[in-house]
């Protein structure tokens, strides 16, 4: 199959990709938070193609994308006062509610849950596709599976190049991380999964919000959880991840003294210096730490090369979308971080 590279910029272009979507075909679309493989999300035949593209586990089930908030009820049903709230704050953008499913929703979708993922995207082509196409768009992130999220067209045509119709150029995604996931269908909310929306701005509609383990800690594959997704190898490249945690002084002498061939540093900007000499890439500014979701997994791409077997890297602290950050940064690590002594 040969993919073509459509643009945002081209109503045409909208046009066709929002009718390769209503024949079942497979278009890596742009959203605020990172490419999305998309598919009609009620025709079960072109959800399988996701599955198979990926290499996705059929157990780790899809996010629908709707174009305005109020088709969750299309979708989903016994919606709480709460998801209403959370949607008229936070949609269009980055979070995901996970609700209970409608019968019509094909079992692929939700990997044979009872529940439903949904979430109404901030980029405004990838709504007016969304409208276009007349259909919820089931979109997991545009890489092969396992492998970090995409951030731009290109990244989805090195993943998906021969695999998909089509991929509809928006640029670079302005968050970088994957949508916060919170699951309403609980005695209490629950965080599945960090992200633009931090727990803190959750907290001001919902009041608590539990944070699932699967954020927290490594869940081993025969364990039962919330989040499905969560317990498979992710963001990783083919290198060994360590966390370096610790003032950026002592962080860079432990560098230098752990260094041998085939290391790579993942740092912020400002450190540059320290790390003279050694393969480094900055992947954002630890003063504006949206400058660092945003960069993540471009630079988790770009150390995913043969001749790499270890990368250092640098993790911002703190809350907001540095939260989100943190959670990438220890999946593709297995949650392996050092905290070295200071000087
Ligand atoms: P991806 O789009 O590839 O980043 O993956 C979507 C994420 O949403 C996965 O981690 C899934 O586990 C999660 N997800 C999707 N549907 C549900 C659901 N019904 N309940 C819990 N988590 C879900
Ligand atoms: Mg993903």
């Amino acid at each position: 199959m040969k993919t073509v590279m459509l643009s945002v910029e081209k109503e045409a272009d909208l046009q066709l990709a929002a009718e390769l979507i209503r024949k079942g075909e497979l278009v890596g679309i742009p959203t605020e938070t990172v490419y999305g493989l998309g598919a009609n999300g009620l025709d079960e035949n072109a959800v399988r193609k996701i599955f198979a593209a990926k290499g996705r586990p059929a157990d780790n089930p899809l996010i629908l994308h709707i174009a305005r908030p109020e088709q969750l009820e299309e979708l989903c049903r016994d919606i709480p006062e709460k998801a209403w709230r959370l949607a008229e704050r936070f949609w269009p953008g980055p979070l995901t509610m996970v609700l209970p499913v409608k019968p019509h929703i094909p079992k692929v979708t939700t990997a044979n849950l009872d529940t439903l993922a949904v979430r109404c995207p901030k980029t405004e082509a990838t709504r007016r596709l969304i409208e276009l196409a007349g259909v919820p768009i089931a979109a997991p992130s545009a890489n092969l599976s396992g492998k970090p999220s995409t951030t731009t067209a290109r990244h989805v045509l090195k993943d998906m190049d021969g695999r998909i119709a089509a991929i509809l150029d928006g640029g670079p995604c302005q968050v970088g991380v994957e949508s916060t996931i919170v699951d309403l269908t609980g005695e209490k909310p629950r965080l599945l999964r960090p992200g633009g929306i931090s727990p803190e701005e959750l907290k001001e509609i919902l009041g608590e919000l539990l944070i699932d383990k699967a954020v927290l800690a490594q869940i081993s594959h025969d364990e039962v959880v919330r989040a499905p997704g969560m317990k498979y190898k992710h963001y990783a490249p083919q290198a060994q991840v360590l966390i370096v945690k610790g003032s950026s002084a002592a962080a860079a002498a432990y560098v230098r003294e752990n260094w041998s061939e085939g290391c790579a540093v993942m740092c912020f900007e400002e450190e540059l210096p320290l790390y003279e000499g050694l393969s480094a890439l900055a992947y954002g500014k630890a003063a504006d730490v949206t400058t660092l979701s945003a960069g993540l997994f471009a630079a988790l791409r770009e150390l995913d090369r043969e001749q790499i077997h270890t990368v250092y890297a640098r993790c911002p602290e703190g809350g907001g979308v540095a939260y989100a950050v943190q959670n990438r940064l220890k999946k593709a690590a297995g949650f392996r971080e050092i905290e070295v002594k200071e000087l």
